[in-house]
C-alpha cells in the first residue's frame, strides 16, 4: 500500500524498486503498452484482468512522474450525460472497492462534492445534473443554505449562490496511490512493468504494428497501446499517424494550513467562475480553468521533450480571487505548492480510445481532456471494449479514425481544443 500526499511524484518506493528488477526491461511482448501514467496503468490493469496476456508496460521515467502525478484526483460522478454519468459511476466503484479485490489502495476519499450554481442558467444545468442523476441511480440533493454551510462551514460567504448540488458519493483519490495500485494489480496479473525504457520507434510493416525500439534494443511487439499523455502525438507520428492530441496547460496551488480545511471537506466546484477546491491535509487546494489557456502545437513535441510547466502567479492568483469570493479569509493564506502540468485535449472534446484502422495493432488510449485521473478507468473500460469483437456505437464514436487521414488543420486543432480547456466548466463568460 501507497500513502502518498497529492502532487508528490513518483509510484512509491517498492514498486519502484520491484520494477527496477531483472524482470523489468522490455522484452518481446504481444502487446506492448506506452505510458506508465494513470492511462497506461489502467490500460495494462484492465487488459490483463480481460484476459489478455503477455502485456509489457513502458515508461520512459518512472511510473507516474508526468501529467499524473500532478493531478488533483477529483473524481465526479454528477455529469449531465447519462453515459458520462454512468462512466464515472462505474469508475468510482472501481476505486472505492479496489482494496478489497486487489489488494491494493487507491485512497479514495469519499467526502462527497457540492456543484454551486451562481445564475438562473447555471441552477438549470444542476437540474439537468440531478435529472440525470435520477436515471443513473446517483444519489444527489439541493441543498438550503444552512445545509450548505453545514456541510461546507469553511463557506464563508453564500450570497449570490442560487443553487448548491450535493453528491455524498463523490470524492477525490490519490494519484499516486491510484496508478501504483493499477500497476501492482497488473503485475501480479502477470504483465511487465519496465520504467526508464522509452520507446523511440515503432515498427510498421505490411500495414501492422511489428516492433518497438528502445534503447536496450527492437523488441517484437503486435499490439501498441499510445497512452503518452501529452507525447501520444509524437509516438503517434513514430508510426506515421497525425493525431490532434493537444496539451494544455493546467495547475492549481496549495495553501500553507488553514483551519476548517481538512481531508473529508466536501469538494467544491463552482462553473462560472470556472474554479474547484477542496481540503487537502489542513490546506487548500484551489484550482480552475482560465478564459485564456495556454497549449502547445503537438508538431513541436517529440518524443525526448521534457515538457517544463512552470506556475503562472497572475493566473494562480485568479483563482485565488475567484474562490476568495465565498472565503474572504483565503487572501491571508500563503501558498505552499504549485502543480501544473500538460493535460490533453481532443478538438472535439472526447477520449481518443481504440484501434487505427488504418495500422493493425495500433491502439490510442489518450485525449484525456483533464479527466484522465478520474477517468482512467472508464478510458480503459472502453479500451477493452474497442479490442473487443462488437463495440458499442458509443465506444466507436471515440476512435482515433474519427481524425484520419488529416483533413483538418494543426491550427484549428490546437485552437479547438484549447477551447474544449477554456470551457471546461459549461456557461463560460454568465456574469457572475
Ligand atoms: C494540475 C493538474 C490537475 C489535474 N487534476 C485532475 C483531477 O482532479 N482529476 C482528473 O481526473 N484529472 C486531473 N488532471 C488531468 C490528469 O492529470 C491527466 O488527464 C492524466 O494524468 C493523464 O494521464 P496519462 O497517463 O495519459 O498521462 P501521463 O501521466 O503524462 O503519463 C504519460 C506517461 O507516458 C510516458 N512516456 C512519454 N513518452 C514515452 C515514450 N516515448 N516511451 C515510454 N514512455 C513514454 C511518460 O513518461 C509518462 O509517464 C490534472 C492535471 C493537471 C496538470
Amino acid at each position: 500500500m501507497y500513502q502518498i500526499a497529492a502532487g508528490q511524484a513518483g509510484a512509491g518506493p517498492e514498486l519502484r524498486q520491484e520494477a527496477a528488477g531483472s524482470l523489468a526491461k522490455p522484452r518481446d511482448a504481444e502487446i506492448t503498452v506506452i505510458g506508465g501514467g494513470a492511462v497506461g496503468a489502467a490500460a495494462a490493469y484492465f487488459l490483463a484482468r480481460g484476459g489478455y496476456s503477455d502485456i509489457q508496460l513502458l515508461d520512459a521515467r518512472g511510473l507516474c512522474e508526468a501529467t499524473s502525478s500532478q493531478a488533483a484526483g477529483m473524481v465526479g460522478q454528477a455529469r449531465p450525460t447519462v453515459e458520462r454519468a454512468r462512466l464515472t459511476m462505474a469508475a468510482a466503484e472501481l476505486y472505492r472497492s479496489f482494496e478489497v479485490s486487489t489488494g491494493y489502495s487507491m485512497d479514495y476519499r469519499e467526502c462527497g462534492a457540492i456543484r454551486i450554481a451562481l445564475s438562473a442558467a447555471s441552477v438549470a444545468e444542476l437540474t439537468q445534473i440531478a435529472a440525470t442523476a435520477k436515471v443513473t441511480g446517483l444519489p444527489v440533493e439541493f441543498l438550503t443554505d444552512a445545509q450548505l454551510r453545514d456541510l461546507c462551514p469553511v463557506l464563508e460567504r453564500t450570497d449570490g449562490i442560487k443553487a448548491a448540488l450535493w453528491s455524498p458519493t463523490c470524492g477525490y483519490l490519490q494519484p499516486n496511490s491510484l496508478v501504483a495500485a493499477y500497476a501492482s494489480a497488473a503485475r501480479d496479473l502477470g504483465v511487465t512493468i519496465a520504467p526508464n525504457a522509452a520507446v523511440t520507434g515503432i515498427g510498421i510493416g505490411h500495414g501492422a504494428v511489428q516492433a518497438i525500439s528502445t534503447k536496450e534494443g527492437k523488441f517484437a511487439t503486435e499490439q501498441v497501446i499510445i497512452a503518452a499523455g501529452p507525447w501520444s502525438a509524437a509516438l503517434a507520428k513514430l508510426a506515421g499517424i497525425e493525431l490532434p492530441i493537444v496539451p494544455v496547460l493546467h495547475e492549481y496551488f496549495v495553501t500553507e494550513p488553514v483551519p476548517g480545511w481538512h481531508a473529508d471537506l466536501p469538494c467544491l466546484r463552482i462553473p462560472e467562475v470556472q474554479v474547484y477546491a477542496r481540503g487537502e491535509s489542513g490546506r487548500v487546494l484551489c484550482g480552475g480553468f482560465e478564459n485564456q489557456g495556454t497549449s502547445l502545437d503537438p508538431r513541436t513535441v517529440t518524443v525526448a521533450s521534457p515538457l517544463p510547466a512552470a506556475p503562472d502567479w497572475d493566473i494562480l492568483a485568479g483563482f485565488g480571487a475567484s474562490l476568495g469570493r465565498f472565503v474572504p479569509s483565503l487572501s491571508e493564506a500563503g501558498v505552499s505548492t504549485t502543480f501544473q502540468g500538460w493535460p490533453t485535449f481532443i478538438p472535439d472534446g472526447r477520449f481518443l480510445v481504440g484501434p487505427v484502422s488504418a495500422i493493425r495493432g495500433l491502439v490510442l488510449a489518450a485525449g484525456c481532456n483533464a479527466h484522465g485521473v478520474s477517468g482512467s478507468a472508464g478510458l480503459a473500460m472502453h479500451l477493452l471494449e474497442s479490442l473487443g469483437p462488437d463495440p458499442s456505437p458509443y465506444v466507436r464514436s471515440l476512435s482515433p479514425d474519427r481524425y484520419l487521414p488529416r483533413t483538418w488543420s494543426w491550427e484549428d486543432a490546437e485552437r479547438q481544443a484549447r477551447a474544449v480547456y477554456e470551457t471546461y466548466y459549461p456557461m463560460p463568460g454568465v456574469p457572475a
